[in-house]
């Protein structure tokens, strides 16, 4: 079987590094400056104080959409590494031990909880 817990610890170690390499947020969608009309905005420039263009966008109505863009700004980094010290919390109360869950009554590993954190990050469980 694979080891569960090495690819979910791998997949959250990969959302924290995008997260961490990302504009810092909190991301919004609001009005941008000329030729842009909407855009995709991001935690204000350290030095200039304007806020950082993430997706600039001339016609929000096609490319993103005001909708793909409320739901990127909904995950931006700051979101996503909250969900990964949360999920690693979950993770630590989750381990195996002789052959089941350490904290669950469940006999059978991965345990549900584990499973549900599979997933979230599409990582396919073995029966
Ligand atoms: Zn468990």
């Amino acid at each position: 079987m694979t080891d569960i817990l090495a690819a979910i610890e791998a997949a959250i170690a990969e959302d924290e590094r995008t997260a961490r390499e990302a504009t810092p947020g909190p991301w919004r969608w609001g009005h941008m400056w000329p030729p842009y009309k909407y855009g995709l905005l991001g935690a204000p420039h350290p030095v200039s104080g304007a806020p950082q263009s993430i997706v600039p966008s001339a016609v929000p109505d096609l490319l993103p959409s005001k909708y793909d863009a409320q739901h990127i700004a909904r995950h931006d980094p700051a979101r996503v590494l909250r969900q990964a010290e949360a999920h690693r919390r979950i993770l630590a109360v989750h381990q195996l031990e002789d052959g089941g869950c350490e904290s669950c009554t469940s006999e059978y590993w991965p345990c549900p909880t584990v499973r549900a954190l599979a997933h979230a990050y599409g990582i396919e469980v073995e029966e």
